[in-house]
C-alpha cells in the first residue's frame, strides 16, 4: 500500500558494496522488517546506469522464486530506496562466519536455486548477471536461497553481450579478461557460468581458489595462465559435484556448458530430488545469530 519514507526505521546494516549500503528497517506502520537498498543520485551516468538496471531488473522478476523480491521503491531527487524482502545473510558473510565449511547438500541446493535464477534471467528477460559470486547470492531463515544485485546486469542481443561493464575481477571469465577482440566484447551467459564455478569452490573449501595473489592483476594473470582450479582430490566429494565444478570451470568458454545442460547434469538432478533441510542447517550452524544492531559495530572476527 502506500507508504513515505518516514514510515522507515532504521534497524542496523546489513551490508554494503559498490552502489550503495543495505539497511535492515522497520516499516512501522505494518510492523514488518525489511531489507532496504539506499543508493545516492551522483548524476554520475554511470552510477544512474547501475541504479536503473538494479531496479528494472529486481521489479521484472517478481514471478521468479530464485530472485530477491522487491516490495517497492523510493525514488528522490538525491536518493533512490529499493525496498526487499529480509534475508538472514549473503553466503559470503556466511564463509566468513562458519568454523566448518558447507556441506556439499547444501552447495547442490544453492546451485540449483542459483542457475534457475540465471537461467530465468536468460530466458525471459534476456538478461546476464555478470556479479555472481558469493556476497550476491542470498539465505533466508527458511532455507531459500536467491540471487540480488543486478547493478552491472547487462541486456543481451542475439544472446550476446557487448559491453565492458566489468563484475569482480576474482570472479571473471577467461573470455571476459582476455576477448578475441578488445574493443568489440563479445561473450554470452557462460562468462556466468565460470563465475557460478568459482563460486562454488569457494563455497565448498572455504577459500578463494587463487589462493595468494596480491592484486587484481596477479589473479587475472593466473585465470588465463593455470590449469583452471578444481576441488580438492583429499576432499570427500561426489563424482557429481567434481564434473559439475570441472564443468563451469571449463577455460575454453565455447565447452562450457549452458544452463539447459547444467539442468540436466546428475549433480543438479539429484538435488531437484533429494530433500535437504537448509534452514536446520543454517540454524544449526548459526545458534547465536546476533541482532543486526550489534552486527553493525562489530569490529573484530566474529566468531558463531
Ligand atoms: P552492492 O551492489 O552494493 O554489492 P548488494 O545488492 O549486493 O549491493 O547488497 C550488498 C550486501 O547487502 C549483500 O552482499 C548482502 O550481504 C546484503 N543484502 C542485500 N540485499 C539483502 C536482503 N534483501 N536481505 C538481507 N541482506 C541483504
Ligand atoms: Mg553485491
Amino acid at each position: 500500500y502506500q507508504s513515505e519514507m518516514s514510515d522507515l526505521k532504521e534497524l542496523g546494516e546489513l551490508g554494503f558494496g559498490t552502489s550503495g549500503h543495505v539497511f535492515k528497517m522497520l516499516h512501522v506502520p505494518s510492523q514488518e522488517v525489511i531489507a532496504v537498498k539506499q543508493m545516492r543520485r551522483s548524476g554520475n551516468p554511470e552510477e544512474n546506469k547501475r541504479i536503473a538496471m538494479d531496479l528494472e531488473v529486481v521489479l521484472k522478476s517478481h514471478d521468479c522464486p530464485y530472485i530477491v523480491q522487491c516490495l517497492g521503491c523510493f525514488i528522490t531527487d538525491s536518493e533512490v530506496w529499493i525496498c526487499m524482502e529480509l534475508m538472514s545473510t549473503c553466503f559470503d558473510k556466511l564463509l566468513k562466519r562458519l568454523s566448518t565449511s558447507i556441506p556439499e547438500p547444501v552447495i547442490g541446493k544453492v546451485t540449483l536455486a542459483t542457475v534457475r535464477a540465471l537461467h530465468y534471467l536468460k530466458e525471459n528477460h534476456d538478461v546476464i548477471h555478470r556479479d555472481v559470486k558469493p556476497s550476491n547470492i542470498l539465505l533466508d531463515n527458511r532455507g531459500n536461497v536467491k540471487l540480488c544485485d543486478f547493478g552491472i546486469s547487462g541486456h543481451l542481443v542475439n544472446s550476446k553481450a557487448n559491453t565492458k561493464n566489468a563484475g569482480c575481477t576474482a570472479y571473471l571469465a577467461p573470455e571476459r579478461i582476455n576477448p578475441p577482440d578488445p574493443r568489440k566484447p563479445d561473450y554470452d551467459i557462460r562468462a556466468d557460468v565460470w563465475s557460478l564455478g568459482i563460486t562454488l569452490l569457494e563455497l565448498a573449501t572455504g577459500s578463494f581458489p587463487y589462493p595468494g595473489c596480491n592484486s587484481d592483476f596477479e589473479v587475472l594473470s593466473r585465470v588465463l595462465q593455470d590449469e583452471p582450479p578444481s576441488l580438492p582430490a583429499t576432499a570427500n566429494f561426489s563424482q557429481e559435484f567434481r564434473d559439475f565444478t570441472q564443468a563451469c570451470l571449463s577455460k575454453d568458454y565455447k565447452v562450457r556448458p549452458k544452463y539447459k545442460k547444467l539442468l540436466e547434469h546428475p549433480f543438479l538432478r539429484r538435488y531437484m530430488e533429494e530433500n535437504v533441510d537448509v534452514a536446520s542447517w543454517y540454524a544449526h550452524v548459526m545458534p547465536t545469530t546476533p541482532s543486526p544492531i550489534h552486527r553493525a559495530n562489530e569490529t573484530g572476527p566474529a566468531v558463531a
